[in-house]
């Protein structure tokens, strides 16, 4: 018989994969499920990103490439950077097949036995696993009571941060809640990475996609630039989640160990994607404003509609989810809404806060109504 590793034994299967197959089941019986468990955007990727990936293909870019990715795309990456206010050369960057490569990569090269790893919660349901993959221990730090913002549980994090703690984990705009963090905030976890010299990964996948905010890049405030790895990716901005693009840059010992690890184990993102990449990071800001408009309307429309029920929620500024309060059994509560209501929703207890679901809004107002009022005519909301 097979012997399995503690490293794969030691993570959880994803909570979501019971909603998920219950609503696999439903519509295979022809029932009409309105899926708000979705964690990508709706939209076809731009047009001219298609194009350049066909473009390229035809133009024979069909081998390896440097392992970092091309230098072009680099370069686009880096003057993408500098807009943000960060100072990241092509050196320092690394491109990889999804951001989801790239923060495993990271913690791969800097978690290890032992060490602890910080996450706000609710968290983003991949960072446990990787941690826990990389035999790092997590601390959690609770933002539900203050509607997922981090600056007023500025305290609670420095009770939780210590010389012993190695790694923090920030997100925002934040997948599941949508909060975008103050820059008040941002600097409180400054002043505590400083003082307890923890290192910070920042995931700034979602940062194109907010409301009326700019989100502040972490790695910009002072004392960040050498203790900060940022990550981002084309999925989110560009609706580009299958084409498994993005990328991530530090400093340069940082890059050069994880450097490693990327070339034995993928070696590169795909060769005519990085064109696509270049052409996305360079030619569709057209496009992301309409899918950033659309999404604000249908976070507006929800958020009314919810209103209309009397359901109060923390009005998220980015990305394309929010957190519905629910009963404290969060995985029953959903179960039930797609049993009865068909409608698939995630279990906040995914991402280590039970009480809650996320809905994603990344669908057409019309599904988001029939979806709204299912819940409520089935007593959910
Ligand atoms: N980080 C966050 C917070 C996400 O929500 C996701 C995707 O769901 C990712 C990273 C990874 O995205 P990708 O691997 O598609 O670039």
């Amino acid at each position: 018989t097979m012997e399995f590793t503690d490293r794969v034994s030691r993570v959880e299967p994803s909570a979501t994969l019971t909603i998920s197959a219950l609503a696999t089941e439903l519509e295979a019986d022809g029932v009409d499920v309105v899926d708000l468990s979705v964690g990508e955007p709706d939209f076809p990727t731009p047009e001219n990103v298609v194009q350049a990936g066909k473009d390229a293909m035809d133009a024979g870019h069909t081998g390896y490439t440097t392992p970092a990715g091309h230098l072009e795309l680099r370069e686009a990456i880096s003057e993408k950077f500098a807009a943000d206010g960060l100072d990241h050369g092509p050196d320092e960057i690394i491109v990889t097949p999804g951001a989801k490569q790239s923060l495993y990569e990271i913690i791969q090269t800097l978690v290890q036995s032992g060490d602890e790893v910080v996450l706000l919660d609710p968290a983003w349901v991949s960072y446990e696993a990787m941690v826990e993959m990389a035999g790092g221990s997590l601390s959690r730090v609770d933002l539900s009571p203050y509607d997922f913002q981090l600056e007023p549980a500025l305290d609670d994090l420095a009770e939780t941060v210590s010389d012993d703690t190695d790694l923090l984990i920030v997100n925002s705009p934040s997948n599941p809640t949508g909060a975008v963090y103050s820059d008040a905030a941002l600097e409180g976890v400054r002043d505590l990475a400083v003082e307890h010299d923890v290192t910070v990964i920042s995931d700034e996948i979602y940062k194109e996609i907010t409301y009326g905010v700019d989100p502040t890049s972490l790695g910009t405030l002072e004392g960040m630039a050498d203790r900060t790895i940022t990550v981002n990716g084309f999925s989110k901005a560009y609706s580009m989640t299958g084409w498994r693009l993005g990328y991530f840059a530090g400093p340069t010992d940082l890059i050069d160990q994880a450097s490693k690890l990327h070339s034995h184990s993928v070696s590169s993102a795909t060769n005519f994607v990085q064109y696509a990449g270049i052409e996305a990071l360079e030619n569709t800001d057209d496009a992301v404003t309409e899918m950033v408009e659309a999404f604000e309307d249908r976070r507006d429309l929800v958020l009314d509609l919810l209103e209309d029920h009397g359901v109060d929620v923390a009005v998220p500024d980015g990305a394309f989810y929010m957190m519905l309060p629910v009963d404290d059994d969060d995985q029953a509560w959903c179960e039930g809404a797609i049993e009865d209501a068909h409608v698939a929703t995630v279990p906040g207890s995914a991402f280590g806060t039970p009480g809650y679901a996320r809905i994603s809004y990344a669908a057409s107002e019309e599904r988001l109504e029939e979806g709204i009022e299912r819940l409520a005519a089935e007593g959910y909301l």
